[in-house]
């Protein structure tokens, strides 16, 4: 078979995988929305007959053989490039599931669905020694899922693979490092201050409709399209791609707090734009998928947190929500408005922490994460280790377990290596500001305006058109002209905290 024969074959073999991906993607956006809940039992079996079979088809011997016989070198020399980086990125997927013994992979699933429900019911009660066995029981699986892919240094760095291609533990200590010994005494600069911003203009009683309205209005502004997506309920915010033609944003509102609803949404529509604006002309390939979760997070931190929480965007936006909000807004100034959604507050759980604290609560999980693959810390002393770390980063003690180490879902599903994405999303996203900023003007200008689009067309053109061609690192780098940095974040920090909360 000649070289463009074989690859157009390969090609199909891959536009059906997507397909198969595309109807289960479907089902678990159904099952997070609409879905009666009497369906649980019948829709699990669907989704697992559906991963199985994704499984095979991924690994099977043909699917192999053709991408190895293209990756003989003088076929492959004979590719262009975006075919070359499909075939590259066919051979990693592949290479890496075929690794994993099926025995193995039949395990963890079967662990993971187990440690889950004790998760929760530990959670629930408040008892971590319910939940330990099955952690050592993930923890130890997962070893051997590291030992099979193989790694360098550090077991971690081989499952750091599965969400940030390219990372290691070793240069994410780094990056982490120099991070907390800047924003530990920032945070506590800001506790000290004596500033208490006035949470109140945000918790304003507004109809959801108008909620709605507003929200979509945002979305719509900085590019989400809902001809090729929509907008619905879930009880935790988040964005499923259908296929590259179809990706779906939740959310969760509350009738008396603009907060979960406004910025959830914006953060979802920032995952949302970049799935939309992932490279069309390899639809159905692995090029047509995102660079890593790190970059993922980056596109919806930078317009939650950079975008949403700056005081230029407000200036633009306060009459646009007042507009929506009627009465409710009444007598919120610009100033009150920015103030009140940049409260810096230590607290205890993640998922409500502030753009500062937040960078805390990943470190604290990381360094633990590290410590519990080396085996340099055991479970039953990690409850411990999390409290004593968590007083040690942001001053204060987890009264119970459910407010400390019980707090996530990630360990529970096996998802070590999971964490740090967040945290890369945040220092990401301030480089592409800075970028951004160099490359098209002032952004304080054009949000003033309303005018949201030159940014999300830079986005497009320079962090969603590659789609993924390169490591998170390699796109950094050709787009800022420089490696991941936490100095972008740290700068951008100082001064937005610095004036906000009067520190000199
Ligand atoms: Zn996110």
């Amino acid at each position: 078979m000649d070289v463009a024969t074989d690859f157009q074959a390969l090609r199909a073999e891959l536009a059906e995988i997507a397909d198969l991906g595309a109807a289960s993607a479907l089902l678990h956006w159904d099952q997070e929305t609409y879905m009666p809940s009497g369906s649980i039992t019948g829709r699990a079996q669907a989704l697992a007959t559906l991963a199985g079979v994704i499984h095979q088809r991924s690994t099977a011997s043909d699917l192999r053989d053709r991408v190895e016989r293209l990756r003989d070198a003088s076929r492959f020399d004979a590719l262009d490039d975006d075919s070359k980086a499909i075939v590259r990125l066919a051979h990693r997927d592949i290479d890496r599931s075929s690794r994993i013994a099926p025995e193995l992979v039949r395990a963890l699933a079967e662990t993971t669905s187990h440690g889950q429900q004790a998760w929760a019911k530990a959670r629930q009660d408040d008892c971590f020694a319910d939940f330990a066995p099955w952690l050592e029981k993930l923890l130890s699986l997962k070893r051997e899922v590291a030992q099979s892919l193989g790694y360098i240094d550090h077991p971690l760095d081989a499952l750091l693979e599965d969400y940030e291609p390219g990372a290691t533990v070793a240069d994410l200590s780094t990056l982490f490092r120099a991070l907390e010994s800047e924003l530990k005494p920032l945070v506590a600069a800001v506790a000290s201050s004596g500033v208490k911003p006035d949470i109140s203009p945000l918790r304003r009683t507004v109809p959801i409709e108008a909620q709605r309205a507003f929200a979509l209005e945002v979305a719509g502004s900085l590019g989400f399209d809902f001809e090729h997506g929509r907008l619905d309920v879930s009880s935790h915010p988040f964005t499923q791609k259908i296929h590259d033609g179809d990706v779906r944003l939740t959310w969760h509102f509350d009738g008396d707090d603009l907060r979960p609803g406004l910025f959830a949404v914006v953060h979802e529509a920032g995952h949302g734009l970049y799935e939309q604006n992932l490279p069309k002309q390899h639809a159905r390939t692995p090029l047509c998928e995102a660079a890593s979760l790190g970059i993922h997070e980056s596109q919806s931190r930078l317009w939650e947190n950079c975008v949403a929480r700056s005081r230029s965007f407000w200036q633009h936006f306060l009459p646009r929500l007042e507009k929506h909000a009627g009465s409710a807004l009444a007598g919120v100034g610009l100033d009150a408005m920015y103030a009140a959604a940049n409260v810096v507050e230590p607290s205890f759980i993640r998922i409500e922490a502030d753009e500062l604290t937040y960078n805390l609560h990943i470190i604290l999980r990381f360094f633990l994460e590290c410590d519990l693959f080396s085996g340099k810390l055991a479970v039953r002393d990690l409850p411990t280790a999390w409290n004593d770390r968590m007083f040690d980063l942001l001053g204060i003690r987890p009264p119970t377990d459910r407010q400390g180490v019980l707090q996530d879902i990630h360990w529970s599903m096996g998802g070590f290596g999971y964490f740090p994405t967040y945290t890369l999303g945040n220092l990401y996203a301030a480089q592409w500001m800075d970028a951004a900023e160099r490359a098209i003007g002032p952004l304080d200008e054009q949000f003033a305006r309303g005018d949201l689009r030159p940014l999300s067309e830079w986005l497009r053109s320079n962090v969603h058109a590659p789609g993924r061609r390169y490591t998170a690192r390699e796109l950094m780098e050709r787009v800022t002209g420089k490696a991941p940095d936490a100095r972008y974040f740290l700068d951008y920090a100082k001064r937005k905290y610095g004036a906000l909360y009067r520190l000199t």
